[in-house]
């Protein structure tokens, strides 16, 4: 007879320690185990089916089960399954996605430096923002600025990025030359009266005196999501961007968009860059680019960062950095085939056509007593929950009412994400129109019940 101890609720609390979870809840709770998938669902073990309504962790871009996906993997793992790109090694689907990416990339990117997660591949911007420098003899250039709120992974490097107190408290992060500004949150941080454009102002003044203040032969770049993701979808006012680049060029400071979320079509455009005219320098890409099937991130670089990089490898006599999975072969086929599904079913048009159902439902329930703001773009969104609409005052305890609605919300058949009191969305680009109603459905008949 199957036990609690025997299931597989239960094995899992026996053998893991979880990312992102309460080990002492999770010690009492049991895990959630999901089983198969198949399109926009996943079945847990009993059966249950699930919208998933965050792409499992925003990025399965073209559903689950997918089976082109799974033959070119199989199909690579076959013909050659392993192969790696130390010392002038390389195989033809690292090489075919790299002219794909760049093709496609925002900006001017020159070269591709291939990682597995979206925190190897910041970890390696950092990395490579610093060697630049001393290549072009700055030893001192080395701050980089990000973000309060900004996330960008969990390495020692790229968590010191992310910023968010809970990535930090008890890791001894951020490490040196890693700084944060404001975040773009109109809603929680405009002055009383202040315009979207006259807080977009402020907060592009407030970097340039940070980078005036610290020097700017010091700060060496900077780094944003163009919409802002795991911090609770923020979407920046409209000319943030604009102003936030003019100061970086202004100080000869290299900006690195992280398009780990937003990248593939999430915002209804190809990458977030697009959205708001956004040249970076360098290019930061993940999740939706294998959609998760299996794990890649890729790191672009434009010709100026390139070319420093390279004089000093010739100089050193190598470059010092690589991982063994650095443009794995399964990976990097699958990202192709993936991209090829992104383009002939058109899921940029999809994510702007399905994103508009998602943003106009969930505006209509701004007037709900428990919803402070609704927010978002193409196919990410939010609902931020506060115990007074009128002085937006959160809750206190933090996070429960989130955490009640997201309890309801898998009840009723749809996974999301609570981030404190706010509630995420992000389903795959391939959603159609019945099973975006239908996950608002979902989604209504819990918030009515968290009421
Ligand atoms: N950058 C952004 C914008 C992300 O959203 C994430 C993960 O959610 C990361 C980086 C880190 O990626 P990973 O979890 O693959 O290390």
């Amino acid at each position: 007879m199957a036990s609690r101890a025997n299931s597989p609720e239960f094995r899992d609390v026996a053998v893991h320690l979880h990312p992102y979870t309460n080990a002492r809840k999770h010690e009492e709770k049991g895990a959630m185990v999901i089983e198969r998938g198949e399109g926009i669902y996943v079945y847990d073990t009993a059966g249950k089916q699930y919208i998933e309504g965050l792409a499992g962790l925003w990025s399965v871009a073209v559903g689950f089960g997918q089976p082109r996906l799974v033959k070119a993997a199989a199909d690579q793992l076959a013909k050659l399954p392993y192969y790696h790109s130390f010392a002038h090694k390389s195989h033809e689907p690292s090489i075919a996605l790299s002219e794909k990416l760049l093709q496609l990339a925002p900006g001017k990117m020159s070269k591709v430096f291939y990682t597995s997660s979206g925190s190897e591949a910041n970890d390696t911007a950092v990395k490579l923002v610093w060697y630049y420098n001393n290549a072009l003899g700055r030893p001192h250039k080395k701050k980089i600025i990000a973000r309060i709120k900004g996330y960008h992974g969990i390495t020692i490097a790229s968590g010191s990025l992310t910023g968010l107190p809970y990535n930090h408290r008890d890791f001894d992060l951020p490490i040196a030359n890693i700084m944060h500004t404001a975040c773009p949150h109109h809603y929680r941080y405009a002055w009383e009266g202040e315009s979207e454009e006259e807080f977009a102002s402020r907060l592009a003044g407030q970097l340039d005196e940070m980078i005036q203040r610290e020097g700017p032969d010091t700060v060496a770049a900077f780094i944003g999501e163009p919409v802002m993701g795991a911090g609770g979808v923020i979407v920046p006012p409209a000319t943030y961007w604009e102003k936030i680049q003019k100061v970086c060029r202004k100080h000869d400071v290299l900006i690195i968009a992280d398009e780990v979320i937003n990248g593939f079509g999430r915002t209804g455009k190809l990458f977030g860059s697009n959205l708001y005219g956004i040249e970076p320098d360098m290019v930061v890409m993940s999740k939706a680019l294998t959609s998760s099937y299996l794990p890649l991130s890729a790191l672009l670089m434009n010709q100026k960062v390139y070319d420093g990089i390279a004089d000093n490898t010739a100089k050193i006599g190598t470059f010092g950095h690589g991982f063994t999975a650095s443009g794995h072969p399964a990976a990097t086929a699958v990202a192709l085939e993936n991209i090829k599904i992104i383009e002939e079913q058109d899921l940029v048009a999809n994510a702007a056509k399905q994103g508009e159902i998602l943003q106009r439902r969930l505006r209509a329930l701004a007037d709900h007593p428990l919803v402070g703001e609704v927010r978002g773009v193409g196919m990410i969104a939010a609902v931020e929950f506060v115990a007074d609409k009128k002085t937006k005052a959160p809750f206190d305890p933090a996070g429960a009412v989130g955490q009640y609605c997201f309890d309801r919300c898998q009840e009723h058949g749809l996974i999301l994400r609570n981030l404190g009191d706010t509630v995420a969305f992000c389903p795959p680009l391939i959603i159609d129109e019945a099973q975006m109603n239908e996950l608002l459905d979902r989604f209504e008949t819990a918030l009515a019940e968290t009421l």
